[in-house]
């Protein structure tokens, strides 16, 4: 009887559900949009995984969740964060990468990789919406284009205009501060591409750049996104075929590996962080590092508030 496994990814926006067989290939895999963490996103994803695999959760012969929500995942003999499902769905896409980057709804992560493939540093962005697909949303709707067309007006964007605000809550009015100067969508949507780019950047500079580069997360489906990071860093930054279900793979490719193992005990190898802290929890709106925080778009290397790093140990 072929073996069956599941991971699942609860992220803040979206929620992913992969299955494979015994060999790590991934036979279904789903990603559905939801208003906010939801059991009822999850168990959408969960449900077209399994439809797409032909089998029902009694044919599953483990199952891992990871993301944001991912204790709220009913059935999951393991969670494991986010860090190391992503890096290891990445490793298992994209063989030799040392530098993941992964760009989601509302965090941003930089995790650099051993050779083979286990994570040695992260550093994670989930204070603040600036260089996140939130912050890529707020532009959207400030230019009035959905963001499938955001990559090709930024792409044909020409003139760097100086975007000082990389707070979500001040870039919306500054963007329509720019266009009501009459300044072309084209020239704003690449600014502040460059200047989120810039941002990442910043992450990066945490954990040390490291080459080959992955993006993933939902983002890394913005071409745009991937030619201005490619700018900054001065390399090229590659892509999985579906860079946003690489966390749900990667619990599934755990899910394979701890099966027959008896459940619970520390997440094994990710040195577990919990980083199930509420996103932007603050009042009216505001993003819990906006105390003190002057929003402006910080220098490489510079210490931004809300980025947290840890060593992990393997
Ligand atoms: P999370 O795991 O945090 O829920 P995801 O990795 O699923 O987040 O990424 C969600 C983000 O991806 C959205 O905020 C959106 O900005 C971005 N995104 C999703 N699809 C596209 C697309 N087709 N083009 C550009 N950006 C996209």
């Amino acid at each position: 009887m072929t073996r069956r496994y599941l991971g699942v990814d609860l992220g803040s926006t979206t929620a992913k559900a992969v299955v494979t067989d015994a060999g790590g290939t991934i036979l279904a895999a789903s990603t559905v949009q939801m208003g906010a963490v939801s059991q009822r996103g999850m168990q959408r994803a969960v449900d077209a995984a399994l439809a797409e695999a032909g089998i029902t959760a009694d044919g599953l012969d483990g199952t891992v969740a990871t993301g944001y929500g991912r204790r709220l995942v009913p059935g999951a003999a393991r969670t494991y964060t986010e860090i190391t499902c992503h890096a290891r769905g990445t490793a298992a896409m994209c063989p030799g990468v040392r530098l993941v980057i992964d760009i989601g709804g509302q965090d941003s992560k930089a995790i650099t990789v051993d050779p083979d493939g286990l994570v040695e540093d992260f550093a994670m962005n989930d204070r603040c919406a600036s260089g996140t697909g939130r912050f890529y949303e707020v532009l959207a709707r400030a230019l009035e284009c959905d963001l499938s067309e955001l990559a090709d007006l930024a792409r044909r964007g020409g003139r760097d205009l100086e975007v000082s605000s990389m707070c979500a809550t001040f870039a919306e009015t500054e963007i329509v501060s720019l266009l009501a100067q009459g300044l072309p969508p084209a020239d704003i949507a690449s600014s502040v591409h460059r200047a989120i780019a810039a941002r990442t950047l910043a992450l990066v500079a945490q954990v040390g750049k490291r080459t080959p580069v992955v993006l993933t997360g939902g983002v890394a489906r913005n071409r745009a996104a991937v030619h201005f990071l490619a700018e900054a860093l001065g390399t090229d930054v590659q892509v999985p075929d579906r860079p946003q279900i690489t966390g749900a793979y990667g619990a599934a490719l755990l899910a394979m590996e701890s099966a027959g193992r008896p459940p619970a005990g520390p997440e094994p190898g990710s040195g577990d962080v919990d980083m199930s802290v509420p996103l932007f929890p603050g009042p009216a709106g505001q993003d819990r590092s906006c105390d003190g925080c002057d929003g402006v778009v910080a220098p490489a290397g510079a210490v931004q508030l809300g980025l947290r790093t840890r060593a992990v140990t393997k």
